[in-house]
């Protein structure tokens, strides 16, 4: 019936041809198609303005980490709005939460020792502001030239002018005449997709650590400023390193004298089974960028990490420097960091990071059990985060035919049984909140064994 009806054509809602311009979505024509409209959340679960429930095996956009329906984060937004709802923090005026929050970042992370915090409303601001700082600090030690960012294929950073750029994705690039030219791209680690006959992880690695080296031979390293990584690749395919792959491209970075950024907005406070990233691979960064499941979504915040070495330059030559001059008026917003604040009591109340691993191998070896279907070419993934990628013959070198949206079926397939999942192309994604219960998982897994209706 029409309003059960995952056609995009029919009109379930009301909604068609409305007026938002909405990201990521196709251009003006998509106004002309039905949106799925969701109005409520509860746990693992988000409900369409029809009253139709989905697992919600995304995290909203990789980032409800607690789920739709924590009351603590709640209490702790109104509570900060009932109080002061906002105040800023220029001109060193701020606000006790902002400043307690940067504490505590302090404190958590401890991959690589970390001095100071600078706060933006998003991920994507969050990697604008590490290439400023990295600009910034290259001028306080009088290197005007190492102003290059070594970025790889297939990356995600964000949408802005420079996280665009620094995304390896064409997409983000076409048509909007990026990248800019500071940023170089060196290869995506998808051992799967691109390793050559016969060469084992390890190789695979010590030869993409050597093209990097080379690259910034060519470029001369005294114009290359920072290296940046996601820990594991999210956007670009759920991208997960082979093996030694950071321990190899680490040394190549320090030998040259750059800046290392690890981008953890999708990795950070226990997705992957660490409580960073940077844990599990041992990457030593000058640099974090974290969002996402810092607030679990419930308020708009993203974070730039920086390093004594980075933060002791800028500092020492705050003289000559003058002011920093870079902000956001809502850096530091004070109900944003009062439930990030919360967010983070609760990861570590609850053992966030035991939670995500008490549940991770049944998520990941209850789907990668589909590993032999002929159209699957490679299930990966690591703790809560996860890729299945649909090939003819699981050979990576014969793709299905684009028409035929092989991805695309099967994500509205998903859709139409109850279970929201992220798909690009031939690759659907999964990134359940930290909160999916053994039997959700099974939902996602095992859908006629738990009850309700299949999605393969
Ligand atoms: N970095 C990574 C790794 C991301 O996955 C994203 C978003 O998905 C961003 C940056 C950009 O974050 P935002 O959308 O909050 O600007």
């Amino acid at each position: 019936d029409a309003v059960q009806s995952d056609d995009p054509s029919v009109d379930r809602n009301g909604f068609k041809g409305h007026d938002m311009l909405a990201p990521f979505t196709a251009g003006w024509q998509a106004s002309d198609l039905d949106p799925l409209v969701i109005e409520k959340s509860e746990g693992s679960y988000v409900y369409d303005i029809n009253g139709k429930k989905y697992l919600d095996s995304l995290a909203g956009l990789w980032c409800t980490a607690l789920g739709g329906s924590e009351p603590r984060l709640v209490a702790a937004a109104t509570k900060q709005l009932n109080t002061l709802p906002f105040y800023h923090s220029f001109w060193n005026r701020t606000t006790k939460p902002s400043l307690d929050l940067a504490k505590e970042l302090v404190e958590m992370f401890t991959a690589s020792k970390m001095k100071k915090v600078f706060f933006t409303n998003s991920g994507s601001e969050a990697n604008d502001t590490q290439v400023k700082l990295v600009w910034y600090y290259n001028n306080a030690l009088g290197r005007p030239n190492k102003k290059k960012i070594i970025a790889r294929s297939k990356s995600y950073h964000g949408s802005t002018l420079i996280s665009a750029s620094l995304s390896g994705l064409p997409a983000l690039h076409q048509k909007f005449d990026l990248p800019t030219p500071f940023v170089l791209h060196t290869d995506c680690p998808h051992y799967w997709r691109f390793h050559l006959p016969g060469e084992t992880e390890e190789q695979f690695s010590t030869r993409l650590a050597t093209n990097l080296e080379n690259l910034i031979i060519k470029e001369g390293p005294e114009t290359i400023g920072a290296f940046i990584a996601e820990p594991v690749m999210g956007a670009g395919g759920v991208i997960p390193p082979p093996a030694g792959y950071f321990e190899k491209i680490q040394a190549v970075v320090k030998k040259y004298d750059i800046l290392f950024i690890a981008d953890e907005v999708i990795c950070a406070f226990g997705r992957i089974g660490y409580m960073f990233g940077c844990d599990k691979y041992n990457i030593k960064p000058d640099l974090v960028s974290v969002a996402k499941a810092l607030s679990s979504a419930y308020m708009p915040i993203g974070a730039v990490l920086v390093s004594p070495e980075v933060a002791d330059v800028i500092s020492s030559q705050s003289d000559k420097l003058g002011v920093f001059s870079h902000g956001f008026t809502y850096s530091g917003h004070p109900v944003s960091c009062a439930v990030a604040l919360e967010a983070l009591k609760i990861y570590r109340e609850r053992n966030i990071v035991e939670q995500v691993n008490s549940v991770a191998p049944r998520f990941q070896d209850g789907l990668k059990a589909f590993s032999s279907s002929p159209i699957i070419g490679e299930i990966r993934g690591t703790g809560l985060i996860l890729a299945t990628e649909f090939a003819n013959n699981k050979s990576r070198d014969t793709p299905f035919p684009p028409e035929w949206g092989v991805g695309a079926y099967f994500g509205a397939q998903c859709q139409k049984n109850g279970m929201l999942v992220r798909i690009s192309g031939d690759i659907i994604m999964m990134s359940p909140p930290f909160i999916i219960t053994s039997g959700e998982v099974d939902e996602v897994c095992f859908p006629s064994a738990s009850g309700s209706s299949p999605v393969t």
